[in-house]
């Protein structure tokens, strides 16, 4: 959900016994990646085409170093301030150079200064305001962002993001702001309906191809799917799922 702050453990999982979290990483992340490309082949793709974020918010840099040791190079973070310390943490081992980190929720302005540089990729611009906001301190830094625009597709009152109107009528401006690099949609789908997922998906998949045209550009990013619907994401065309649960969580359920 949009609004749940995700609370940040004192003690996460990595500290009763790091080795038995690692063993449950590494056999988790083989499992996802069968089911990734299991479904990848259902539709005809190639694992090759799909990029997987672990959603590291719920938990501590422990953990997400542990994650890297079984294999994940890339991550996702919602706030500034998790942001900031995952990569404090990150910091303390060298042997993480290269680590990846995408922004992937809601930014405020006042924090955009926090991000900048420190990312691959935003996931989560939601309004052209936004959106200026982040190019005109890029340029102030002199660093091109990378950026992908929210898209609203199920129309769900809890969910944030452009609604499809909206980014057709804005995708020519923002890919056009200086020190801004569109490269494609993100959405969100409502829970628990794989049926509603795979339209939600499905629409996104589309709307990208229209705003191809509209823009010109490639748009080569279509980022969607969750721990619980991302083999669906992916036979509808996701090239970069963000997963957090079904990475970390050795409750959640992998179907
Ligand atoms: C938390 C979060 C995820 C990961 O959700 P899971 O269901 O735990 O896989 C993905 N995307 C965004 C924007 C999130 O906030």
């Amino acid at each position: 959900m949009q609004n749940t702050v995700p609370t940040q453990p004192q003690v996460g999982p990595a500290t009763a016994d790091p080795d038995e979290y690692l063993a449950f990483l590494r056999d988790r992340r083989e499992l996802i990646l069968q089911r990734a490309s299991e479904a990848a082949r259902r539709s005809g793709r190639d694992l090759d085409q799909v990029g997987m974020l672990a959603v590291s918010k719920t938990v501590g840099p422990d953990e997400v170093y542990l994650a890297w040791q079984a294999g994940y190079r890339a991550f996702g973070e919602n706030r500034p301030q998790e942001l900031r310390r995952k990569l404090a943490g990150v910091a303390q081992h060298p042997d993480m150079a290269g680590v990846r980190f995408d922004m992937i929720g809601n930014l405020q302005k006042n924090k955009i200064n926090m991000v900048l540089g420190n990312v691959t990729l935003i996931h989560s611009v939601r309004s052209t305001e936004l959106a200026r906001a982040i190019s005109s301190r890029s340029v102030s830094h002199g660093v091109v962002t990378h950026f992908l625009m929210e898209v609203n597709v199920s129309g769900e009152e809890s969910k944030s993001g452009y609604t499809p109107d909206q980014a057709r009528a804005d995708a020519e401006e923002v890919a056009a702001l200086p020190n801004m690099q569109l490269d494609g949609l993100m959405t969100m789908a409502p829970k628990n309906d794989p049926d509603v997922a795979r339209e939600t998906f499905n629409g996104l998949r589309q709307l990208e191809e229209e705003l191809r045209t509209r823009t010109g550009r490639p748009l080569p990013v279509l980022s969607c799917g969750m721990s619980d619907d991302f083999q669906i994401a992916i036979e509808e065309g996701a090239t970069l799922v963000r997963l957090g649960r079904t990475v970390f969580d050795p409750h959640h359920d992998l179907k």
